[in-house]
């Protein structure tokens, strides 16, 4: 039996891929450990993109899930969630690490982070837009507390586990497998490892 070729999204790297309407894309959590902040733009306008915010107030919820669509600033849906075989874990709320967050951290030399792996994914299918949308962190496990302040916890996913997206426009998909390497959000072990995706008609 042969599937739909299986791609690598490196540990640490950036990765953009095309999708067409109706496709649906895999997107496989292999270590089980490894967030992924994930970005859409309309293929045909990169100024339309997947929004957080919006995605929020469309469908009055902080976490998707299956059924639920992310929708663009302009309230048209993106990506629709048809699979989640993870225990449905994912963060909308917080922002795509980059270089500052790490120096903040103490991080002396540069460090590979979300935002610049985005730019440079995207510079790889030879796009470039100007701005960082609040991404979608796939599998990130960020829990709000009943005093309403958050935390930043390991993933909750196995190993293998997946989230099946269908794309609802022609789409550039950007995935970050998380550079985080100084606090737990990438497993206790707080080691970047690849994932994989594997595009589905
Ligand atoms: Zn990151």
């Amino acid at each position: 039996m042969t599937g739909p070729a299986v791609d690598i999204i490196p540990a640490r790297r950036g990765k953009a891929v095309a999708l067409a309407k109706g496709q649906t894309i895999r997107v496989i959590n292999t270590p089980g450990t490894q967030v992924l902040d994930t970005w859409a733009f309309n293929r045909g306008d990169l100024g339309e993109s997947m929004s957080m915010e919006h995605s929020r107030s469309f469908n009055s919820k902080i976490m998707l899930g299956v059924g639920d669509s992310y929708v663009s600033e302009r309230r048209r849906p993106m990506l629709t969630v048809v699979e989640d075989t993870s225990p449905g874990i994912h963060d909308t709320l917080l922002c795509a690490c980059n270089r500052y967050i790490y120096e903040e951290q103490g991080c002396r030399e540069y460090h590979r982070n979300c935002t610049d792996n985005l730019h440079e994914a995207l510079a790889e299918m030879g796009l470039k837009i100007p701005f960082t949308p609040a991404p979608l962190n796939l599998f990130m496990n960020i829990p709000v507390n009943p005093d309403r302040s958050i935390s930043r916890l390991p993933p909750v996913s196995r190993a293998g586990d997946h989230v099946r997206l269908k794309a609802a426009m022609d789409l550039v998909v950007v995935f970050s497998a998380c550079p985080q390497d100084m606090s737990p959000i990438n497993g206790a072990q707080k080691t970047p490892r690849d994932a994989h995706y594997a595009i589905e008609s």
